[in-house]
């Protein structure tokens, strides 16, 4: 076999589909509808292996629901607005040299283009014309007369439409609110922003007001309540800190918080800088008990966390315990002025229920922590503050708040201490350290006036659950994930003064950003294979979008108002209006959405959220597929390990199937896939030879066949794979019907012709049931690997395409136990043949088999009843054999028998023994059927004889050894 030519294959089917338009889709009144969408691309940089994943999984469910008859509609758009390709860009043009070599190196793209991508737009323009591309390339059957981005005019007046919307519903809220920042773009960040693509985590502390000398020392905490137990601050000795007017007072900070506290809203202005060595032994007061307690030093204090001060708890903190260890052993010998370190003890004010009165102290025990840099610290610090919040129960040193739930004095402790002024909230990223795209370190900044969508609003929450609990989720198993986020979801920023996007209408110095504008897109779908004609009627509000009023968008989603009137208002004709109107009504709402697992707590989420409060009930989202990675080589891929492979260069590499294949074959949605060069090889080969065997069979029919056993046998294994595989694809489970085509159903079809041999024999039906193996296979294959598929299909004669043909149904008639259970006992004494020869180093002359006697039948037979009935009491099962004459009449052997084959009934496979429950094989005629194979198999004579009869000799008497689907063998 020489090289095949996958790209000569994949342009000549890529050619005829779109001849025949299989992926252009309009509204088909006569047929049910499916509508599928995957999250579009960004172009800010070229696909590669990793993206292939959920465009091809959203393919597979697109034909395959074709070939179910389903009116299937699969679109595709571009996303160009939001802060990922700006910043793309903005790094670009500042010749970052990581970018520059990822752009050359990695994608290959020639250095002298790159100038000509400088700007955010021509980069887009230049990404969104390789990706689709390679969309084409690899066969994504995609109707791209909807294609739009996110920065056209028109789809711009859309999201203008949906936020007024939005605004109308009361859904949007502008406000003072904690967001992600950098600080380099000055500007919020969300998930798409950072690298690692990390959702930011904002939590608050509290800052309590320690104070000396008028001066006030704020230390942050998490747990307020536990301010009754501090018996000392802690400052890190290495570190810088400050004395600043803050807000009008003067603190002592570290010099990091400086920022912190000026991106919170907070006025700063530093006096002087103090060593950290110089804050050693001052004295504070606690604000609450009015306790003089001392600054110490200790090294697990971070500057850049909270203040630089830290209020220490030691008896039930347990970094705060080990450091008190620590400080008390190292002053131990030096003299003044450290003899006070004597004195502290660690201050009980929580009950716990197994605890002593100091639970870091036996809890630091318990992890068998070594230092204040064991990270088991951190793992002991998380239970206990988590068995103190839900069990502890403050105790008589935690007076006014005595008997009080841990829960409910840190709520009166704040509500107290903030009152009297000497309590702030200050705002920290739970999940740093955080990286923007750009490069900065992430912080938290209180933006004044800033808009945001409000998740949170209690009855959008209800809508949005109640959609969810009403969708398909696949895998299953994501639901809980759903469920989480909906929950969790509270004001989210909207806008951002940088990047490409649509302005707010309402406040234009806003941009909207883009985990906001591409929640509702799927519908623009309908509209854009309208606008995209070109008309006239449309041409004049591309050029105004400002002049599309809102009731042309009500009417087309929404059904308000009335064509007339619009009609009137937009000078677009009524037939038009209604026209896309109708097409709105039959495609949405969407019935499958496919997007990556990362996408579940963001997106995803946000998808079920505005689709609920634009849309009518009856178009709410139906699906959501979140499917895993795609490592490569067990790896995940990344740019430091040079192991990304541009999606185009992989195509032309091991072409469009096998890479299709080489992405689904490994894993179901829920895990991540592993892909190699090795597994596309493997692939590759398989399915040339595919090829080769529909094109051995050819175009010629054979006329009416009489089936043999084994013929009935393979149309038995061919059905149930037809079963199996329609199950497993309704359920997107595309390994398995990847592992059902290509390897199940093609070891079948290999033992099949193993056993019928090189010779054609009369009145062989082999072509006739190998003619129905292929066709369906390339039915099986036809949305896996669509271009093999079409190949098949043609080469066994077929008219048409296969991606038109009907997707295979079980039937019924073709299921054939008998045949089933005869193959399988042919297989098995095939083995057991071979393991004898194997075992004995013998070269036979003569193989005889002898299958067991008919009372053997008889007695299995009732073993395998009783087991079905579960009643397996074996002495029982004896007496019962016994009792019958004509059984006892044979004694011993017949008792011995009972025995053995109620012990053999009973350890069965469930699903075997239903298979052979009142079935009786001829095995005389089946093994008499089987000579020739046998004989060919072991290049010797064969005899077959039964137990019982004296027909064949049986010098070694093995006949007796015989029993129902395993023959006695004797090698001579
Ligand atoms: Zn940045």
């Amino acid at each position: 076999m020489g090289k095949f030519n996958w790209r000569a294959l994949e342009k000549k089917w890529q050619k005829k589909w779109a001849w025949s338009k299989i992926d252009e889709t309009d509204p088909d009144p006569r047929r049910p509808k499916y509508f599928v969408t995957a999250a579009y691309p960004y172009p800010n940089s070229p696909q590669h292996i990793g993206h292939a994943r959920t465009y091809t999984i959203a393919d597979v469910n697109a034909r395959f629901h074709r070939m179910n008859g389903y009116n299937t509609l699969y679109p595709m758009g571009f996303h160009y607005t939001g802060t990922p390709l700006y910043a793309m860009a903005k790094r670009l043009s500042q010749n970052d040299r990581e970018i520059i070599e990822t752009f050359t190196k990695i994608y290959g793209i020639p250095a002298a283009k790159l100038d000509g991508i400088k700007e955010p737009r021509k980069m887009a323009d230049f990404f969104r014309d390789d990706i689709k591309k390679g969309m084409v390339e690899i066969g994504f059957s995609v109707d791209w007369r909807r294609e739009f981005t996110t920065a056209d005019r028109l789809y711009n007046r859309f999201i203008q439409w949906h936020f007024r919307w939005l605004n109308k519903r009361g859904y949007i809220t502008q406000g003072t609110h904690p967001v992600a920042w950098c600080p380099n773009d000055k500007n919020p960040v969300g998930v798409v922003d950072i690298q690692g693509d990390i959702e930011p985590e904002i939590g608050d502390s509290h800052i309590v007001k320690f104070e000396g000398d008028g001066t006030v020392y704020p230390t942050a905490t998490l747990r307020p309540e536990t301010i009754f137990g501090v018996t000392n601050i802690w400052v890190n000795p290495d570190s810088q800190y400050v004395r600043a007017q803050v807000d009008g007072e003067p603190w002592v900070i570290s010099k990091d918080t400086v920022d912190t506290l000026e991106h919170q809203n907070h006025t700063v202005s530093v006096e002087k800088e103090i060593p950290g060595t110089d804050l050693l032994w001052k004295t504070v007061v606690n604000p609450l008990t009015k306790a003089s307690v001392p600054i110490l030093p200790a090294d697990f204090v971070e500057p850049d966390n909270g203040t630089g001060l830290v209020m220490s708890v030691p008896g039930h903190a347990p970094y705060d315990y080990q450091a008190l260890i620590e400080v008390k052993a190292r002053y131990e010998s030096s003299p003044e002025p450290h003899e006070s370190l004597e004195k502290i003890q660690p201050i009980s004010i929580i009950r716990l229920e197994g605890f002593s009165e100091f639970p870091a102290a036996d809890i630091v025990k318990k992890f068998d922590v070594k230092g204040q840099d064991d990270p088991r610290l951190e793992d002991a610090t998380k239970e206990l503050y988590s068995k103190e919040f839900h069990n502890g129960v403050m105790n008589d040193n935690a007076q006014p708040y005595s008997g009080m739930s841990v829960e409910n004095a840190r709520e009166a402790v704040v509500r107290d201490l903030t009152s009297s002024g000497k309590m702030s909230i200050m705002y920290e990223l739970l999940n740093k350290p955080l990286v923007c795209r750009c490069g900065a370190k992430l912080v938290v900044h209180v933006v004044d006036k800033q808009w945001f969508i409000n998740y949170g609003e209690p009855e959008w929450k209800k809508q949005a659950h109640q959609c969810l609990d009403e969708m398909t989720i696949l895998p299953e198993e994501r639901r809980n994930e759903f469920n989480y986020a909906i929950d969790w979801l509270r004001e989210r920023a909207c806008a951002r003064k940088v990047g490409l996007g649509t302005k707010l209408p309402w406040d234009p110095d806003w941009t909207i950003e883009a985990l906001s504008d591409s929640v509702i897109y799927m519908a623009y779908y309908i509209l854009a294979k309208y606008l995209n004609k070109n008309w006239l009627a449309f041409k004049k509000f591309e050029k105004d979008p400002e002049k599309l009023p809102d009731s042309f968008f009500n009417y087309i989603f929404l059904g308000g108002g009335s064509s007339e009137s619009v009609a009137r208002e937009t000078g677009i004709s009524k037939r038009i209006l209604e026209a896309i109107r109708k097409e709105f009504n039959h495609f949405y709402p969407v019935d499958m959405r496919h997007s990556g697992k990362d996408l579940v707590s963001n997106h995803l989420s946000f998808y079920i959220f505005h689709n609920t409060a634009l849309f009518a009930e009856n178009q709410w989202p139906k699906g959501i597929v979140a499917n895993g990675f795609v490592l490569m080589e067990g790896e995940k891929m990344s740019k430091s390990l040079e192991n990304i492979v541009p999606l185009r260069q992989a195509v032309a590499k091991f072409g469009a199937d096998p890479l299709r294949l080489g992405v689904l074959a490994t894993a179901e949605l829920n895990q991540d896939t592993d892909f190699s060069p090795a597994l596309a090889t493997t692939i590759q080969e398989r399915l040339v030879n595919l090829i080769q065997q529909s094109r051995k069979l050819g175009r010629k029919r054979t006329g009416r066949a009489t089936y043999s056993i084994l013929d009935r046998w393979m149309l038995s294994r061919l059905n149930a794979s037809v079963q199996s595989a329609t199950a497993a694809m309704e359920r997107l489970r595309v390994r398995e019907v990847v592992n059902i085509v290509l390897y199940h159903l093609e070891n079948d079809a290999a033992w099949y012709q193993r056993r019928l041999g090189p010779k054609k024999a009369k009145g062989d039906a082999r072509n006739h049931v190998l003619r129905q193996v292929f066709d369906l296979k390339s039915r099986i294959l036809a949305p896996l690997a669509p271009h093999v598929a079409e190949e098949m299909w043609a080469a066994l004669g077929n008219k048409g395409l296969v991606a038109k043909a009907e997707w295979p149904k079980p039937n019924d008639k073709l299921a054939d136990r008998i045949a089933e259970a005869s193959e399988s006992m042919i297989k098995d004494t095939l083995e057991d043949t071979s393991e004898i020869l194997k075992a004995t180093g013998l070269t036979p002359k003569r193989i005889t088999y002898f299958v067991a006697g008919p009372w053997k039948w008889q007695i299995y037979q009732k073993a395998l009843n009783v087991a079905v009935q579960s009643q397996t009491d074996q002495g029982s099962f004896i007496r019962d054999v016994m009792s019958e004459p004509e059984l006892r009449s044979i004694g011993k052997p017949a008792a011995d028998f009972a025995s053995k084959a109620i012990r053999q009934a009973t350890q069965m496979k469930e699903e075997l023994r239903k298979s052979r429950v009142g079935l009786e094989l001829k095995e005389m005629k089946i093994l008499e059927d089987a000579m020739d194979f046998f004989s060919r198999e072991f290049k010797a004579e064969i005899q077959v004889g039964q137990e019982g009869e004296k027909r064949v000799s049986d010098p070694k008497d093995r006949a007796r050894s015989a029993e129902p689907y395993r023959p006695a063998i004797f090698i001579e």
